[in-house]
């Protein structure tokens, strides 16, 4: 994509981001004629605290969470399908600022006029705190994605693992976390010279990742994002009782497909 990874500012001081997969020879897949635009806009972003007026911090610390009916003149709704993290892109997002404590004031919209948001009770001082140059935009996603298969190894290489949003249209921590300990998992399992893991569809972990590679074949799957937070995956969960939030019934689950502590384990021994 545009724009180096390496700071807040994402500008294209040093060049475009480099790929690994590209550099090993093969061919991305990015936003082409013919594919819905699959390219996104981070849909967060950052105010410094310091900045907003100590009453509405006081708020924001005390509940969590502060939500600001806005004057109908600052609804844009078009900025919604912009989102990265579809499970936000619902009107309420665009009719309200949202403020969430994560230690900064997180504001639920890719981006904000800073003009017009000076203009709202408690954010006269306000300032952006990520991105640096808030009110014009965000962080570009989903630019590059390498093609793989359910083990994460890129097609058409023999040692190369990708992880998440470079596995598809991947979005959040979690899956981010779950593919990089399949991947580098995987890349272990290659050194020993055993066959490659891919989780199974029986667990949540496993279901997300070939759901998400088989809708990408479809054109209409291409203009989706899958995440457990939300959109079309959390409703995947739901329909086939993937979902648990019991903590013993996860553990059950995953000893029946017989994968209990699959990355603790050794697989390959120290000779000293
Ligand atoms: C503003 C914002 C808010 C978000 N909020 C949430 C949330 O509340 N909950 C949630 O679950 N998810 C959230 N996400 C999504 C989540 O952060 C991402 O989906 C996740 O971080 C993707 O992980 P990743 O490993 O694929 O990429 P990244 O976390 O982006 O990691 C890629 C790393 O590679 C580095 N890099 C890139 N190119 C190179 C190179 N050539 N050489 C060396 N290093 C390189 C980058 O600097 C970066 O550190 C949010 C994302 C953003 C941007």
């Amino acid at each position: 994509g545009y724009g180096c990874a390496m700071c807040v500012l994402r500008c294209p001081t040093f060049g475009p981001r480099v790929s690994l997969t590209a550099k090993a020879g093969i061919v991305e897949i990015t936003a082409e004629k013919g594919l819905p635009g699959f390219e996104a806009m981070s849909g967060s972003c950052k105010l410094d605290k310091k900045s907003l007026s100590p009453a509405l911090v006081k708020n924001l610390e005390q509940a969590g969470v502060v939500v600001i009916p806005l004057p109908e003149a600052f609804h844009v709704y078009s900025n919604l399908a912009q989102k990265a993290c579809q499970q936000y892109a619902l009107p309420e997002f665009a009719r309200n600022l949202i403020l969430l404590d994560t230690g900064h004031a997180k504001l639920m919209a890719a981006y904000f006029p800073l003009d017009k948001l000076r203009t709202l009770k408690g954010f006269k001082e306000a300032r952006y705190a990520d991105p640096y140059a808030g009110g014009m935009g965000n962080s570009v996603r989903f630019m590059a994605m390498s093609p793989c298969d359910d083990s994460l190894l890129v097609t058409g290489t023999k040692n190369l693992f990708c992880a998440g949003e470079k596995t598809g249209l991947l979005v959040g921590h979690t899956e981010a976390i779950v593919t990089g300990f399949l991947a580098g998992h995987n890349a272990v399992r290659l050194l020993a010279g055993r066959e490659l893991m891919v989780l199974p569809s029986e667990l949540a972990c496993g279901d997300i990742i070939s759901y998400m590679h088989r809708q990408m074949k479809t054109p209409g799957g291409m203009g989706e994002k899958y995440t457990f937070s939300g959109s079309v995956y959390f409703r995947r969960m739901q329909e086939t009782g993937l979902y648990l939030t019991d903590v013993a019934q996860i553990h059950q689950r995953v000893a029946r497909v017989g994968l209990s502590g699959l990355f603790k384990l050794k697989l390959i021994h120290d000779p000293s």
